[in-house]
């Protein structure tokens, strides 16, 4: 059992499902346990995941008094079912099926390459849960395997090590999905997250609509996802830049599993920085997607000015009615301070910037609307002109 202090309460009132550690008077139970929650009037407020070494003690699974475990298999069930509506799985067999928070289950993150789930546990609550885990998902869906590739920094504050295994079946790596038709091969193993950037979908449905005849760089290209939807989308060529050799590789090899003119798809493996600085090419369109440079609040003010930095540098690299997509993986860089980063590097650079679209969130990735926190990804789409 946990007993809030008083007053506590109130973000549970509201249905959002974090209480940090001041706010608990009394604790009954071990690292992991899921606990009732009390008021200290001695209210029932739901269900929980306690985890005494983190500041972030008390992650909730319900705000009522059903049973916890059922509740956590209805809500997994009710992600499957959604993104089954969602996709048609001749064009996409790529997706997050369970977005944390987004879909009621905080310190879970599991995606769908195919057959294979790969899944990120970040808290000792789900890792107590995760051969049961384990039972649930392969009862919901016919899987190969079931892959966990845990390495988030809330782990390390619960006192939990990376983990990454196999947890059920044989994992074929790297698994070839499609996304909106076109074929990505995921690097499960030796790439990055779980291996695909997936929130980005809808972006790069944007940016196939803006490609045909274009001059493209695709900053920070990762397996060169953007890359094969501006070629598919008709540019005249891309470059794509990201500074792992590997990566480079691996943005190759999706260009040619797609058919794509290796002629007219340049691959540099370096520092997105330094290229920028040193290029003379002059691009129709610029694609920013770093990596993110706040990970911590106490880094906001130095990612501030490196994104106004890069966006300045891509700016100068910009044709006459250039565009520009920007954005922003850093949680602690909110879209206003993140916007002003764009609009310092606008007026530096001596350019007339409009903003004519925002990111369009994938939408197997959903928020809560009692956690706005889950929205950690921005992205401006900047109609860029010379200043008259
Ligand atoms: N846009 C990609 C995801 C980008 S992830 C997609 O849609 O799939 C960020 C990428 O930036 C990673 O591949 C990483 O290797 C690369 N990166 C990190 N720092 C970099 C730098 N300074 N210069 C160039 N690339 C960098």
């Amino acid at each position: 059992m946990i007993i809030l202090k008083k007053g506590r309460e109130a973000p549970l009132k509201k249905g959002h499902p974090w209480i940090f550690s001041g706010a608990i008077s009394n604790v009954d139970g071990e690292d992991g346990d899921i606990l009732p929650v009390q008021s200290a009037q001695g209210e029932h407020l739901g269900y929980g995941f306690y985890q005494g070494k983190s500041s972030l003690a008390l992650r909730m699974i319900t705000f009522d008094k059903r049973e916890p475990l059922l509740v956590i298999e209805e809500k997994l069930k009710r992600a499957l079912l959604i993104r089954q509506s969602l996709f048609d799985n001749e064009r996409t067999t790529g997706y997050r099926l369970v977005n944390a928070e987004g879909d009621g289950l905080s310190g879970l993150i599991i995606d769908r390459y195919k057959d294979t789930l790969v899944i990120q546990i970040g808290t000792i609550g789900f890792e107590k849960l995760k051969f049961w885990l384990v039972e649930k998902l392969h009862s919901l869906m016919p899987l190969a395997c079931i892959y966990e590739k845990s390495d988030s920094s809330s782990r390390k504050q619960e006192g939990l090590s990376p983990s990454h295994k196999i947890l059920y079946g044989n994992l074929l790596d790297p698994i070839e999905i499609m996304e909106e038709g076109l074929k990505f091969k995921v690097f499960v193993q030796e790439g990055q997250k779980t291996g695909f950037f997936l929130d980005q979908r809808e972006m790069r449905k944007k940016i196939m609509a803006l490609s045909l005849g274009k001059s493209v760089l695709n900053a920070f290209s990762y397996t060169g996802a953007f890359t094969v939807y501006a070629m598919k989308g008709g540019a005249k060529f891309v470059d794509s830049v990201d500074v792992s050799k590997q990566a480079i590789e691996w943005s190759r090899e999706n260009c040619r599993i797609n058919g794509i003119n290796l002629s007219d798809a340049h691959f540099i493996s370096i520092d997105a920085f330094r290229y920028l600085e040193k290029v003379d090419k002059k691009y129709n369109l610029i694609i920013l997607d770093p990596p993110a440079f706040a990970k911590k609040e106490k880094d906001k003010e130095a990612a501030f000015r490196a994104y106004r930095e890069l966006n300045y540098l891509a700016m100068q690299r910009l044709k006459k009615n250039g565009i520009l997509l920007t954005s922003s993986c850093s949680y602690y860089m909110d879209e206003a301070l993140f916007t002003r980063s764009v609009q310092e590097a606008a007026l530096r650079s001596g350019k007339d910037a409009s903003i004519i679209g925002r990111h369009i969130l994938a939408e197997d990735h959903p928020i809560s609307l009692t956690h706005p926190e889950g929205s950690y990804l921005k992205s401006l789409l900047v109609s860029v002109n010379k200043n008259s």
